[in-house]
């Protein structure tokens, strides 16, 4: 397929570029602040298989958002480690044109066994979640008493494949600030950039307050006391992260800092959740059931025309609707669903 002649822009003029895969709703962890343990518990009703978007309509799909443009995919669940077979999807996406970076967001524990098979399929990156280096507060935080020794092994297995890595912490106050600390030196001159990212009011279940977020410029100050920081220019249009150098040289460190300053206007994400469904905006209440045009008989061009009509009309700025004090949707997705 040849891409579109149009650059589709969105109502604030933004343009799609990056395409986020949720390909499971299931995970290994239950952290308090995405799937919190007393509501994911044993009896809670994940989707059964054949809900799941299977590989070939994840495909077809992609092929439809690179002729839009998109050039980034990035595959999240749930935890998408657990969706079998993994490595097929992404060698079959490398395989699509136009699609220039493949990335995973995955809490690790199943790397050590899939990193190199991953990599070898096509895979560029890693984002992996850690959000605390001392075991004590790492059992609490993941819900599951696992200890960071997994995902330490899982980073080291990524490492190993030579797949780039970026570790995302989540910072909630009285769950974890006392490790921004500890994990800015255990990854400072690691060549792994650490992201911080506050703790947002994704989904029903997190019971999210305004004062458990720790802000962005608090991290910030708080590492340039001790290791001092400098800032870097974004690398692109887009970039979640603003991200800052250690100024004796030993790397970066990125935050994403959705609650305390809103980075809305350059938002060019689309998201598909495991069942199907399209959501332009991580917050929303609904998303647009394309599976079932797929399993319904749409020609390519009818799912091209659906999906461009969806993002002409995108007016998504939650966060900043947030910041100026709107009230937030009654039902939003759950994070586990949508993927991060
Ligand atoms: N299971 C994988 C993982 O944890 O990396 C992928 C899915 S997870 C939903 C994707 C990202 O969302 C993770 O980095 C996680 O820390 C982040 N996340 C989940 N709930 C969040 C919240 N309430 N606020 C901020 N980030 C959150
Ligand atoms: Fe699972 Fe990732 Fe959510 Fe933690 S953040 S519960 S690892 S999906
Ligand atoms: Fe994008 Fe919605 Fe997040 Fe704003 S709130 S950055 S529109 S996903």
């Amino acid at each position: 397929m040849v891409k579109l002649a149009e650059t589709l822009v969105d109502q604030l003029q933004r343009p799609m570029k990056d395409l986020r895969i949720s390909v499971i709703d299931k995970c290994n962890f239950r952290c308090t602040y995405c799937m919190p343990k007393e509501i994911f518990g044993d009896d809670y009703a994940f989707m059964p298989k054949d809900q799941l978007l299977s590989f070939d309509e994840i495909i077809r799909l992609v092929k439809v958002f690179a002729q839009f443009g998109v050039e980034k995919i990035r595959i999240t669940g749930g935890e998408p480690l657990m969706r079998k077979d993994l490595h097929l999807l992404i060698s079959q996406i490398k395989e699509i044109e136009g699609i220039k970076d493949i990335a995973v967001t995955t809490n690790a524990v199943f790397l050590v066994r899939q990193a190199a098979k991953l990599k070898e399929a096509g895979l560029d990156r890693v984002n992996i979640s850690l959000d605390a280096i001392e075991d004590d507060v790492f059992k609490e935080t993941n819900g599951r008493g696992i200890k960071t020794a997994p995902v330490l092994k899982g980073i080291e297995a990524a490492r190993k494949a030579g797949l780039n890595i970026k570790i995302n912490m989540v910072v909630k106050k009285g769950m974890n600030e006392s490790q921004i600390l500890p994990m800015a030196r255990y990854f400072k001159g690691t060549g792994a950039r650490l992201r911080f990212i506050e703790f947002m009011d994704v989904g029903n279940h997190n019971g999210w307050k305004m004062n458990e977020v720790v802000s962005k410029k608090e991290i910030v100050e708080k590492i340039n006391a001790e290791m001092p920081l400098e800032p870097v220019d974004p690398a692109y249009f887009g970039e979640v992260a603003s991200n800052y150098r250690y100024i004796d040289g030993e790397g970066e460190i990125g935050l994403i800092s959705s609650v305390t300053d809103a980075f809305c206007s350059s938002c060019t994400r689309v998201r598909l959740s495991a069942d199907g469904k399209l959501f332009t905006c991580l917050f929303a209440s609904d998303g647009y059931d394309i599976r079932k045009n797929l399993r319904d008989g749409a020609s390519d061009s009818q799912i091209v025309e659906t999906i461009r009509s969806i993002w002409i009309g995108r007016k998504d700025q939650y966060s900043v609707d947030r910041a100026a004090g709107k009230p937030s949707p009654k039902k939003k997705i759950e994070m586990s669903y949508i993927g991060g």
